[in-house]
């Protein structure tokens, strides 16, 4: 008997001639949440087989398979030969362990036979294991509508058995829908971005602006941090943090009081989409949502957007801030966005921004200082770590 820990993907997005090249993304995704177990990783009939997890690590690789993209559903099962004995000796094991203490329950068997050599179909399967279960636990009972253990066997090279179907986290496999620059402050709407487009099978570059010394090293590193809890689902995160004093101090100094917000925003997504192509990322992301600051109103964002030619993606276009509070909580980043350092948008906030900007206006107000140089500055003085699950390293 051998453990063994079987994937269901999204089978609906991965038809066609694309197929295969889904697959594979999809198991990089799964090798690399598992990179530091002995793992082996197969693919058979649409469903995936992981094997040689030991059973202390089962429940860490559970938990990390469930922020793999791409997958529907993991069941950890026991697989064993095709013979029947061997079958039920397993199905009466695995009904011992999810009885537990337990003085009663129902149950219903589910078969599916996917080889079909195998003598007995899948109603026979289920019937006999039916009878086989009642007469070896008498606390059980059958219970066809809504049995609280659901015995499952799956008939294919071996025979495999489970009880548990734990949902995972749906969305596309990594890398599958290319690059794009994630603009990540340390707030809570920007993580939840990036969340949420890595779902849709995007990897992830990410830009920070910082303003050292009026923001702090531990501003920084809660940047960081949140780019790791971000990466146990996107993969590693490419992280540019970029000095930012020098562009905000000309700005706070040189341009209209009331125009500093929205042009400090047209850098940011100026120098980010920088970092994008150097990245091989095709397109931008931001936390913003409609309405949620001055700089948010449709009219800044139109003024933001007129900086750059790449396309922005806005996720949270549509939605209230408690809606992303949610998300950030259950994808874990909602305790470290709350932390309270300073963001470098916070540092140099005008008192009455303009909440109508023009793009004329804004792109008169931007000539008035020759950024060239500051810019080239900020790219060439850019710290870039690769960030993964396992912490940052720093790039070469
Ligand atoms: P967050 O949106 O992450 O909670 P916030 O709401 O304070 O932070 P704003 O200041 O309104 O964000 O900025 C809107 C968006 O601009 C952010 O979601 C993020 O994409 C980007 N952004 C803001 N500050 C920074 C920064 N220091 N570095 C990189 N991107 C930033
Ligand atoms: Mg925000």
């Amino acid at each position: 008997m051998e453990q063994v820990l079987l994937v269901r993907y999204g089978e609906i997005h991965l038809k066609g001639l694309n197929r295969p090249y889904f697959e594979r993304k999809l198991i990089e995704g799964i090798k690399c949440a598992l990179i530091d177990m002995q793992a082996t990783v197969r693919i058979e009939q649409g469903r995936i087989f992981i094997w040689g997890i030991t059973e202390e690590q089962r429940d860490e690789a559970v938990d990390r398979l469930t922020r793999v993209f791409g997958i529907h559903s993991i069941s950890p099962a026991v697989a064993v030969e095709k013979d029947w004995n061997a079958i039920v000796d397993a199905v009466k094991g695995l009904m011992t362990r999810t009885l537990g203490d337990r003085q009663k329950a129902t149950f219903k068997c589910f078969s599916r036979r996917a080889d079909k050599r195998f003598p007995l179909n899948s109603e026979q399967i289920n019937r006999e294991l039916g009878h086989e279960l009642l007469a070896a636990f008498p606390q059980l009972s059958v219970d066809v509508h809504e049995p609280e253990i659901k015995v499952c066997t799956e008939i294919r090279e071996k025979a495999y058995l489970y009880s548990d179907e734990i949902m995972g986290a749906g969305g596309m496999p990594t890398g599958t829908a290319g690059r794009a620059a994630l603009l990540i402050s340390g707030g809570i709407d920007s993580p939840v971005a990036g969340y949420l487009m890595a779902r849709r099978g995007l990897e992830l570059s990410a830009v920070h602006f910082f303003s050292y010394p009026y923001t702090s090293e531990r501003a920084k590193d809660k940047v960081i941090e949140l780019a790791r809890l971000v990466s146990r689902y996107s993969g590693p995160v490419r992280l540019h943090l970029v000095p930012f004093t020098d562009i905000q101090l000309a700005i706070y100094e040189q341009c209209p009081p009331k125009e500093t917000t929205v042009l400090m925003r047209r850098l940011m997504m100026r120098i980010s989409e920088m970092w994008a192509r150097e990245d091989g990322a095709l397109a931008l992301i931001t936390g913003e949502a409609l309405g949620q600051v001055a700089s948010q109103t449709l009219e800044s964002l139109c003024v933001t957007d007129d900086a750059v030619s790449m396309p922005v993606f806005r996720p949270l276009i549509g939605f209230d801030k408690d809606d992303i509070v949610a998300i950030a909580k259950k994808i874990d980043t909602f305790e470290t966005s709350i932390l309270p350092y300073e963001d470098c948008c916070t540092v140099f906030v005008p008192q009455h921004p303009v909440t109508r900007p023009k793009v004329e206006d804004l792109r008169k107000s931007e000539a008035m200082v020759d950024f060239s140089e500051m810019i080239a500055k900020a790219m060439a003085d850019t710290e870039t770590l690769i960030v993964s699950q396992t912490g940052a390293v720093e790039k070469k």
